[in-house]
């Protein structure tokens, strides 16, 4: 099994991710939930050529890839699931739920760190909300987060398959949640106890604090009821809610690619700050 993982990971995760894109563009051009304020021409350009500028820039920086971190640790016999005997099934499952758990907390930390929020931000600073925003993050955040990944790696020791199916899963977690679809709501309904759907994670998009510091899940939704930061939904609704960051409106910065890449590193102005409020006008201002 192992052999058969490295010698069909690359292309089964491109493959997923490819046909998981074009799905959800399909879903979101039949019946999209919000009405665009950018075209899609500006967006998925930039959007999708940082997809494409990460996946270089990973391969440059660490070509090591996190099944290649699990194989070393299955070979050394590192991790907890390296020194218990339990069915492969029942560890693929607890692998999947550990990451994902690992996943909320490192989104949550991303969010109230603020270095790591520089990074973030430019993943919540598009000021629309679609397929392609769930692929749209800072090459230094990727990075960061593969090495966390790999201390998870070689704390767990999972199976070469199991890391495979997580990032796969993942991925498309991702995308779908990310998608402007409407989804019935009978179906959001009857996901959500499990699964974070599209209106759930919209939310965590609004310019509004309360709303954006919720909802950091991004696969199982239990662990925002469980670590207290759910929100059902926007208190302006999906179509009257902003998405974006507050402050952050110039399209330079928010949809094209060199200001994106270059936000981390951008000066933060007043107006732009966590928590900023809005001075009230005094009677002289108004002369
Ligand atoms: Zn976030």
């Amino acid at each position: 099994m192992n052999e058969w993982v490295i010698a069909n990971e690359a292309w089964v995760r491109s493959a997923c991710f490819f046909s998981i894109l074009v799905i959800m563009m399909l879903w979101e051009a039949a019946k999209p939930k919000r009405k665009r304020l950018h075209t899609r021409l500006l967006r998925w350009t930039n959007n999708l050529g940082l997809v494409f500028l990460n996946s270089f820039v990973i391969r440059l920086v660490l070509p090591l890839a996190t099944i290649g971190v699990a194989q070393f640790a299955q070979q050394h016999e590192l991790g907890l699931f390296n020194q218990i005997d339990v069915h492969p099934v029942i560890l693929i499952v607890l692998t999947i739920v550990i990451f994902d758990m690992a996943i909320y907390w490192q989104h949550r930390l991303f969010h109230v760190v603020p270095v790591l929020w520089r990074l973030h931000k430019m993943h919540h600073v598009d000021q629309d909300i679609d397929v392609t925003t769930g692929s749209r993050f800072h090459p230094i955040e990727i990075i960061l987060s593969l090495l966390i990944k790999f201390a998870l790696v070689l704390l767990l020791g999972p199976s070469l398959l199991a890391v495979m199916l997580f990032e796969i899963i993942l991925n498309g977690t991702a995308m779908f949640n990310h998608a402007n679809v409407a989804l019935p709501k009978k179906v959001d309904r009857f996901l959500r106890p499990w699964l974070v759907t599209p209106d759930m994670h919209r939310v965590h998009h609004s310019t509004i604090l309360d709303e954006s510091n919720a909802n950091y899940g991004f696969n199982l939704s239990v662990w925002d009821r469980l670590f207290n930061s759910y929100v059902a939904q926007p208190s302006k609704g999906h179509d009257g809610m902003e998405i974006g960051v507050r402050g952050y409106t110039e399209v330079k910065q928010t949809q094209m690619l060199p200001g994106m890449l270059w936000m981390p590193f951008a000066k933060v102005l007043p107006q732009q700050k966590v928590g900023y409020v809005e001075p009230i006008a005094k009677d002289s201002d108004k002369a």
